[in-house]
């Protein structure tokens, strides 16, 4: 672009953030916005395997995500009864990256913010569009706080429920739910695990994540119907009943089942997934990350994603072309990659649900131990292929 772009982003969550940094430093000027007051966020770590670290390493990034993060090699994979069936690594060495990282959301948000800001961004918290109107040259936004502004370009990076995508989209891509719900709570680490494990029960799974020498985090991802309410005060209790219900009294994650019990921020989330077709724009106005293609967590990468996405958006902006060249070459080289990543989540999600009865559960146990180190070293290379 001849010009520096005037470029507003909805949404100052890991996708937002991330993409004003590798926008700012392509010499854009960008406003960044959250409803939220804060950075709070469900959920307590994720983690980021080397596409997402590759991503973080374009913006700069990548240094303090390895400074502050956890590295973690691969997934210890365990019976309900505690007994060893396979590693799964992450990946190799390549570029010099270690194959996962994980950290707590909060402090990424934390740090991704200030990188953006270091870099001159600006960011406004308790803020939302209430209307966004274009013409061929300009988007002109009116925000919740009663103030204009006219832009280039408008991301919206506002998540699975997107308000934008709803308003410029249409209604018809809302979120679809697929079955699954994920509970999530923080828990001392006991065990000083090094790596994740996951033990599979009968129908879901309890994966815990080690965050530190001293806390880790465990996510229960189970068949469940519909949408339940539960009520706020039970759900660390519901949360342990339901991993109880899946490992069936087994004594291998008593300990960490009986912390569950006292955890004062469980969160649940049930998965629900977005699919917007081609293209992720209409004029000046463009929806990413999860606002455009939520998938379920089985890769482990949802932010990876978002965060690639706004790094191939800043590459093709910075070519001399057009703003619709930019925006369809960043089509061509999202698309295929993104719907590859989004269809295997769901399979992988599916695969683990089916193994309720002890027949189908056997069968689980017979794959997790002879077969899945091979798919995933599959997923390890769809991730690996360069964006
Ligand atoms: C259980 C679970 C585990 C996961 N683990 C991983 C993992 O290990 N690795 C991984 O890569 N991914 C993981 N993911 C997926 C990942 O969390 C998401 O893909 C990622 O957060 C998407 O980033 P985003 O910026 O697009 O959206 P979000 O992170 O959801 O951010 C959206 C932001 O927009 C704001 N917003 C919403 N509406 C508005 C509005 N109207 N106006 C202004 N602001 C608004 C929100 O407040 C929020 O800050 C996991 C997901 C789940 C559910």
């Amino acid at each position: 672009m001849a010009e520096p772009m005037k470029i507003l982003i909805v949404g100052a969550g890991i996708g937002g953030l991330t993409t004003a940094s590798a926008l700012a430093r392509i010499g854009a000027h960008v406003d960044v916005i959250d409803v939220k007051p804060d950075n709070s966020v469900a959920g307590v770590g994720f983690g980021l395997r080397i596409n997402g670290l590759r991503a973080l390493r374009e913006i700069g990034l990548l240094e303090k995500f390895l400074e502050l993060g956890h590295p973690a090699p691969g997934i210890d994979n365990y019976d309900a009864d505690g007994n060893f069936l396979s590693n799964m690594s992450y990946g190799t060495q390549d570029e010099g990256l270690p194959g996962c990282v994980t950290m707590a959301r909060v402090a990424f948000l934390e740090m991704a913010a200030q990188h953006a800001l270091d870099l001159g961004c600006t960011i406004r918290m308790s803020t939302t569009v209430t209307e966004l109107t274009q013409d061929d040259s300009t988007v002109s936004a009116t925000f919740s706080t009663g103030d204009r502004g006219e832009y280039d370009l408008v991301l919206g990076f506002d998540g699975i429920n997107s308000q934008i995508r709803h308003d410029h989209f249409g209604q018809k891509y809302a979120p679809r739910p697929v079955g699954g719900v994920a509970w999530r709570a923080a828990l001392p680490n006991r065990r000083k695990l090094m790596q994740p494990i996951i033990c599979q029960g009968y129908g879901g799974k309890i994966m815990l994540t080690p965050l530190s020498e001293d806390t880790m985090y465990m996510v229960l991802t189970v068949a469940e119907d519909g949408r339940p309410r539960y009520d706020t005060a039970q759900m660390a209790e519901i949360m342990h009943d339901r991993a109880g219900a899946l490992t069936r009294g087994s004594e291998f994650l008593a300990d960490a089942l009986e912390d569950v019990r006292h955890s004062e921020n469980v969160a649940y989330t049930p998965y629900s997934t977005v699919w917007v077709p081609y293209p992720w724009f209409r004029g000046r106005v463009m929806i990413m990350g999860d606002a455009a293609h939520a998938m379920t967590p089985y890769l482990g990468s949802g932010a990876a994603m978002s965060i690639e996405d706004g790094v191939v958006l800043a590459q093709e902006l910075a070519k001399d072309q057009s703003l619709v060249d930019a925006q369809l070459n960043v089509m061509k080289r999202r698309l295929p990659r993104v719907r590859a990543v989004h269809d295997r989540s769901i399979e992988s999600m599916l695969e683990e649900f089916d193994s309720v009865t002890p027949e189908t559960y056997r069968d689980r146990v017979e794959y997790l131990r002879r077969d899945e180190p091979i798919a995933n070293e599959y997923a390890n290379r769809l991730l690996r292929m360069p964006y």
